[in-house]
């Protein structure tokens, strides 16, 4: 039997679909009709991104599930008119992109790269970095990146550190949970990496006080999202000398507006929310499976606990 899906995404993301899509479903064994224009009561799954055309799926009777192009899904978890299994994307190409901005820009931090690269008045500064083992990086958020990241930082040789909700095991980091573990990722935290979901527990959990806990002097790195952080707070932070530098790829508006503060401070990197990207070849694959499974009656991978928001 042929599934119809509704790609319900924004339109520059189609071409790539309709190119990677049809071949990931026939190697499931999936006879599908793929398109954005389908009659809602015909819709059986919905492939989803922010910015698309759907934000009412009660008109979707038929649809059996809604399959994120985006690991964050903070944009759709509480739509009251989504009753139908939510996935997220969970993507090989997702995850290597994030670990390659992750580690690029924890390097830039720990070997000061900064100072030789902006060097008008050709000072010769002899001020040789620390190796990696000396250096303590906190990642909050041991999910799919950021466990990712924070393995590949420690291989590296980085000091490594993770913080999640649940207590978890992951070999080379040390592994924080809780409260008690949330102070203590933050006080060692030379560098501070954020790769945890917007969350009603999670939205400004960096604040003043959180903020103030860092080692004086550290750095942050936020590719997780714009408001897992107070900005005020951050730019006291940045002001004070308590954070020495912020690179920031998500934020609470984006793009981030002309005026915002955040693109006139001198210590603040403004990454355009390019950290990472879905990629349409391996992340077909996880909604073809996705959609082999549902007609298998089998379990959803990647299932989003609409009670925990992520
Ligand atoms: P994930 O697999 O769902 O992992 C989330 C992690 O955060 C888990 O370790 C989870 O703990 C932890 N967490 C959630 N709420 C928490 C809380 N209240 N306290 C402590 N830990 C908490 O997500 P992911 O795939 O790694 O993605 C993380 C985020 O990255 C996404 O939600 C998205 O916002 C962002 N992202 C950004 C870009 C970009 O280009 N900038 C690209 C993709 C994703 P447990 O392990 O205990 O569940």
């Amino acid at each position: 039997m042929s599934v119809n899906i509704l790609f319900a995404a924004p339109d520059f993301r189609w071409e790539e679909y309709r190119e990677a899509l049809p071949p990931a479903l026939r190697a499931a064994g999936i006879e599908a009709r793929l398109a954005r224009d389908i009659q809602p009561a015909m819709v059986d799954y919905i492939v989803y991104a922010p910015g698309g055309p759907v934000e009412d799926f009660s008109v979707f009777p038929r649809a059996r599930a809604v399959l994120s192009l985006w690991a964050g899904v903070e944009s759709i978890v509480d739509n009251e008119t989504l009753t139908q299994p939510l996935t997220r994307m969970v993507d090989a190409g997702l995850r290597e992109g994030m670990v390659e901005y992750v580690t690029g820009h924890v390097l830039r931090y720990h070997l000061g790269m900064d100072s030789h690269i902006v060097n008008p008045m050709h000072d010769w500064i002899f001020d040789p970095p620390p190796l990696a083992r000396q250096r303590r990086v906190s990642v909050l958020g041991l999910g799919a990146l950021g466990a990712a990241c924070a393995q590949a930082l420690a291989a590296l040789n980085f000091d490594v550190a993770g913080w999640s909700c649940r207590p978890r095991e992951i070999e080379g980091i040390t592994c924080l949970s809780g409260d008690e573990g949330f102070g203590a990722a933050l006080e060692r935290a030379e560098i501070l990496v954020l790769l945890l979901p917007l969350t009603a527990q999670t939205e400004d959990l960096i604040d003043a006080e959180a903020l103030a806990r860092l080692p004086r002097g550290a750095r942050l790195i936020n590719p997780g999202r714009g408001a897992l952080i107070d900005d005020d707070a951050l730019l006291d932070a940045l002001g004070s000398g308590q954070l020495a530098h912020a690179t920031l790829d998500v934020f609470r508006e984006e793009p981030l507006p002309a005026e915002h503060p955040f693109w006139h401070s001198e210590k603040i990197t403004v990454t355009p929310h390019v950290a990472s990207e879905t990629r349409a070849e391996t992340a077909s694959a996880l909604i073809a499976e996705n959609i082999r499974r549902s007609e298998a009656g089998e379990e959803l991978l990647h299932l989003v606990d609409r009670d925990a928001g992520y």
